[in-house]
């Protein structure tokens, strides 16, 4: 039964999370392996260590163990900005004048704006552990670059970003938070590396894409004594921290007794879906419980509705291991007018075993549909939403209008993983009505995902 909710279910410091849940503990079909470019074999520890560090190697091949340890060190950060607020969207629900229950877990109270300082923190520790000097990473809108920084500032690590090259010039202030907290950010694809080049070369003019940059990145940590690569998103390491996000929502909604029916989440390469609904699908692999689960992706960036579950390279210059997951082909760059993020070409392989297995549904919804929702939710719960939390925001209102119709007084969860500060060209664009909506034609899937690597 539910008790009187307040507007904000906090934790106490002592009831946040200690450990990670690996929810491939309790996956039966586990995610396929990353294999080697090269061989087309799985990724050995040895081959991953030329671009990873070992501890976080250990977690990206451990399909085993449940609950991973939070090091102390990693715990105090946390503390520092969590835990976040489950917020029960009152002021909404009475301004859709739904029988719906709505509450959002708000990521965006750090300086980076999102979840992303929750893998950032943990991956700088360890790089540091190993007495590494620096990392390498790339980054698209800006908010994992800026997560990268913070916690490479607090650690004495040193951070190189390539940023996406359209994000670098539309997004000045990302870039100077970046600086601030003493990375180098250069613009992707740059003349500084082999690929960089290559990419400049056959694609003169390009404004650059998450999978350009993560070439450039790799290239670069190889080429430096002392580094490694770290990635914001996709990887099960990256899952795996990410499900602080999950375990706070769970145990503050169990603390009132709130079972939620719908679990909402924007997807880009999976990271902060997976965090939050990790645990919650964790109780569905185990015949325990049963949730709604809906990924939502743009339109015009369609991995799980319209890409193909498949062996793919992650990144443009195909310098990165393959990982089977749905994905529209590595050179899928999504069209220059989508403003809205959440633009990588592929989706993590854990969330998409998981879709394949049918715990979750997929939705993809168009920008101009995004912003009108990003806007009636400023204008109501005072959080100025980032564009990809938006279409996480979207289907929650559309789930609340249905419950509307029906009667239905369902319990929607959904996460709001960043603020939108800097996205303000893109709402620039959607106030003046000079924001379109793309989608990519059938010919136009069908020829990235052409090029898919052939495996067997
Ligand atoms: C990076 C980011 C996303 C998408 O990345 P995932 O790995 O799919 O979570 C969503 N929202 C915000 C605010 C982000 O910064």
């Amino acid at each position: 039964m539910e008790k009187n909710i307040p507007y904000k279910i906090y934790l106490e410091e002592n009831e946040m999370p200690k450990q990670w849940y690996n929810v491939r503990a309790d996956m039966k079909n586990k995610p396929a392996p990353l294999l080697n470019p090269g061989t087309l074999q799985p990724m050995t520890a040895e081959e991953l260590a030329g671009v990873f560090c070992d501890e976080l190697i250990a977690q990206e091949l451990d399909n085993d163990t449940p609950y991973i340890a939070i090091p102390e060190e990693i715990l105090g950060f946390y503390k520092m900005y969590r835990p976040s607020p489950l917020v029960r969207a009152y002021c909404l629900e009475e301004k859709l004048q739904t029988p719906a229950k709505i509450y959002y877990k708000f990521e965006g109270n750090n300086t980076s704006g999102s979840h992303k300082l929750n893998s950032a923190i943990a991956q700088a520790y360890y790089a540091k552990k190993q007495g590494l000097k620096g990392v390498t990473t790339e980054t698209g809108a800006g908010q994992w670059g800026t997560a990268l920084s913070m916690a490479c500032a607090y650690l004495g690590l040193d951070c190189r970003v390539y940023m996406v090259k359209v994000s670098y010039e539309q997004k000045p202030f990302r870039r100077e938070v970046m600086r601030t907290y003493g990375a180098t950010v250069t613009p992707s694809p740059s003349d500084t590396t082999e690929v960089g080049r290559k990419i400049l070369a056959e694609h003169p003019g390009t404004t650059g894409s998450l999978g350009c940059a993560i070439s450039e990145a790799v290239e670069a940590e190889q080429k430096l004594d002392g580094y490694k690569y770290v990635l914001g998103s996709v990887l099960n390491q990256v899952l795996l921290h990410q499900t602080v996000i999950g375990l706070e929502t769970k145990a503050a909604l169990d603390k009132y007794g709130i079972k939620p029916d719908v679990i909402i989440g924007c997807a880009g390469g999976g990271s902060n879906l997976g965090g939050l609904v990790s645990p919650f699908i964790g109780e569905m692999l185990r015949g325990e419980n049963k949730y709604q689960i809906i990924a939502v992706e743009p339109a015009s960036c369609p991995s799980f509705t319209r890409g193909k579950f498949a062996y793919d390279f992650c990144d443009t210059g195909k310098v990165c291991p393959l990982a089977k997951m749905y994905t529209l082909g590595s050179n899928f760059i999504p069209s220059a007018n989508h403003a809205g993020g959440l633009r990588y070409h592929g989706m993590s392989p854990i969330l998409s075993q998981l879709y394949h297995d049918g715990y979750m549904e997929a939705r993809s919804v168009e920008q101009t549909a995004v912003f009108e929702a990003a806007t009636q939710f400023a204008r109501v719960e005072g959080i100025l939403p980032a564009p990809e939390s938006s279409h996480a925001i979207r289907v929650a209102i559309d789930e609340a209008l249905k419950c509307k119709e029906t009667g239905e007084e369902k319990t929607i969860v959904f996460g709001l993983t960043g603020t939108g500060y800097f996205d303000m060209v893109a709402y620039e664009k959607y106030n003046n009505g000079e924001m379109g909506d793309y989608i990519p034609t059938d010919e136009e899937l069908a020829k990235s995902l052409a090029e898919l690597p052939v495996v067997e």
